[in-house]
């Protein structure tokens, strides 16, 4: 690229309202053209020569390959997403180069998400549409797709009670579901007034009904639930991840689930994406979206405003709005 502006390189076309205000940056402003695909390795590698900000999705890896191929002058990676575990910060940290996020906007979103799918593995949903679509005969039968019943008192297991975890809580209060939860929130007065009782992730596993993930994915949540903690959930359990595929070990929840070790699953984020493991998608008892726990409309918008107000503040010599802490 032969700017002699330092430019700002953008991985994927935003929403209408983010691009218009990225187009009122006092820069240079270069979008991957393809609207259907993240860019390639080489292609980012290339783009990203000589900008002064980065405007990364969570398909892109941040790390110090392409921050040498940026170049010195890169100043902030401004990540269109609340996680960033796609971000060496180790790296970023080392050459003064400023991370932000995108936490808060998103939280009813992604909770939306997430309960929308704990109902729908609750109360096979999914699979009882499939059903439906092969135009099988079919008479009301007592017994026929029977499912959790979520507002008898189920009870739900949240793993990472933060921005999203609490958000969650709130609905299933209102559903009367009763709450376990982990992390430091569990045990403050907002989680005391949902009816949150903080537990461990040992409790977590053993007592829930529905077990719903919001933690980060960090090192220490690599595989946080893995053959042993499926082997402690009830027969009838139900595991909702909305956090990180890689939270959950996928070969072995696949093989939990085949063997009625649990019930379900439904699953909005995947180990290795945007591929599946082998006979996921072959289930009956697991729902599966592809990542689109964020994908209200006007949350898309919120998120990449967010994202390039942290770029212009950096540009302009301000804090970021939402810096991510090493
Ligand atoms: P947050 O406010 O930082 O909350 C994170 C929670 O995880 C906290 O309760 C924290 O506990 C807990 N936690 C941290 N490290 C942990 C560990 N090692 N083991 C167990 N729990 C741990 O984050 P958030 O804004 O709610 O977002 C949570 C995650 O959701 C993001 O990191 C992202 O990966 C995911 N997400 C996914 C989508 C989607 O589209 N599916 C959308 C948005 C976010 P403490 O408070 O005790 O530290």
């Amino acid at each position: 690229m032969s700017n002699t502006r330092a430019h700002v390189y953008v991985t994927r076309r935003l929403t209408p309202a983010a691009m218009t205000r990225l187009s009122e940056l006092d820069a240079p402003v270069v979008v991957h053209p393809d609207p259907e695909r993240p860019p390639t390795r080489r292609e980012l590698l290339e783009s990203v020569r000589g900008a002064v900000a980065l405007v990364p999705l969570l398909t892109e890896r941040v790390d110090a390959e392409l921050l040498d191929a940026a170049g010195e002058q890169l100043r902030v990676v401004a990540n269109v997403a609340v996680g960033y575990d796609n971000v060496d910060l180790a790296e970023t940290a080392r050459r003064g180069i400023a991370v932000t996020n995108t936490p808060g906007v998103l939280d009813e979103a992604t909770a939306d998400l997430a309960f929308g799918l704990l109902l729908a593995a609750a109360r096979r949903i999914v699979e009882a549409d499939r059903f439906l679509r092969t135009g099988r005969p079919w008479a009301w039968a007592p017994t026929m797709f029977t499912g959790l019943d979520v507002s008898a008192g189920a009870t739900l297991g949240i793993v990472g009670l933060g921005r999203i975890g609490m958000a969650v809580a709130r609905r299933a209060h209102a559903f009367r579901m009763r709450i376990l939860a982990t992390g430091r929130r569990a045990s403050s007065p907002e989680a005391a007034d949902l009816g949150v009782v903080a537990a461990t992730l040992d409790e977590v596993l053993e007592r829930s009904d529905v077990i719903s993930l919001h933690c980060p994915l960090t090192p220490q949540t690599h595989h946080l639930v893995g053959p042993a903690e499926l082997a402690r959930m009830k027969s009838t359990a139900l595991l909702v991840n909305t956090a990180r595929g890689p939270v959950v070990d996928e070969a072995a929840l696949v093989d939990a689930l085949r063997s009625g070790s649990i019930a379900g699953a439904a699953l909005d984020v995947f180990e290795d994406e945007p591929q599946l493991h082998p006979g996921l998608r072959e289930l009956d008892n697991v729902v599966i979206v592809p990542h689109i726990g964020s994908a209200g409309a006007a949350t898309r918008d919120a998120m990449g405003l967010l994202a390039v107000d942290n770029v212009a503040a950096v540009l302009a010599g301000r804090p970021p709005l939402t810096p991510v802490e090493p």
